[in-house]
């Protein structure tokens, strides 16, 4: 979960340059008329997301009997996604607008596709708007669909208009046993707001983040259990933490809310790892 800046990409632009080689002068004719719908909802949609409502958005259907669902879904596969549609510099940018292509939903896995934030099946006439286009992965964009009761706490965090990077909200605990696991979970950071907090601890368990960062921190103490052995035999376990408080501080200055990080503060914080845990591989 973390923020990307707000692409500029005009909505109106980037719908004409995607309808720009229709051919059919009918059809052309047709998705020019409902230009202006296009433009408005994309300042609809910005407006809702400054203001956090994006969850009270209407659904909008409303390209009427003039533009179909269907069409405008082709619009976006044909016209934008494909390899030599017109749109596709759009596509492309936006794809690869996260950093180390890592996708801003799960802060994990790479990104393969745009996730549509609104649906295209409900929200039409947000099909191709680049602020409604965020780099995900395919799971992450699999699991959202799913998800959202369309209240404000079940909302999940808009990379382009939420930024939750000021706050401490992932923590982690050893969970003592053969072999040494992590659990993760989600806290209502002080000075977060309470609609904030539940969207953080909603978009968490919707998309399975704490089974996800589990299997990295088991994956991560695999790559460093020779290594933390090794210093417990040396130098016992102040040896150890000074390791591990090392590694943290590297990973927290990175991103405090990486689940690498949080994993690191639980073995600091676990005297049971230090001491002799650590041992346990199963
Ligand atoms: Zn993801």
């Amino acid at each position: 979960m973390f923020s990307l800046p707000k692409p500029d990409d005009d909505a109106g632009l980037v719908f004409d340059l995607c309808i720009s080689k229709v051919r059919s002068a009918a059809t052309k004719a047709d998705l020019e008329s409902i230009r202006p719908i296009i433009v408005q909802a994309a300042a609809d949609y910005d407006a809702a997301g400054i203001a956090r409502q994006l969850h009270a958005v209407p659904e909008t259907d409303l390209l009427g009997d003039v533009v179909s669902r269907e069409e405008m879904v082709k619009v976006y596969e044909n016209r934008m996604v494909g390899s030599s549609a017109p749109g596709r510099m759009v596509y492309h940018k936006l794809r690869g607008s996260s950093p180390n292509r890592r996708c801003p939903y799960c802060n994990q896995r790479s990104v393969n596709t745009l996730d549509h934030y609104l649906p295209k099946q409900k929200h039409s006439a947000l099909t191709v708007t680049p602020i409604n286009l965020v780099p995900s992965c395919t799971d992450c964009n699999k699991d959202k669909l799913a998800g959202g009761a369309g209240t404000a706490e079940e909302t999940y965090l808009h990379p382009y208009f939420d930024d939750v990077s000021m706050f401490p909200w992932l923590q982690a605990e050893v969970i003592e046993g053969s072999p040494v696991a992590v659990r993760f979970y989600t806290v209502a950071p002080a000075g977060c707001d309470a609609v904030l907090a539940a969207r953080i601890a909603f978009q968490f368990r919707t998309l399975r983040l704490a089974e996800l960062y589990s299997s990295q921190a088991a994956d991560e103490f695999s790559g460093r259990q020779k290594r933390l052995a090794k210093l417990l035999d040396i130098g016992g376990a102040p040896e150890v933490r000074a390791y591990i408080d090392e590694e943290y501080q590297s990973q927290v200055d990175n991103d405090a809310n990486s689940w690498r990080s949080a994993c690191y503060a639980a073995w600091l914080a676990s005297d049971w790892f230090c001491e002799g845990g650590l041992r346990e591989v199963g």
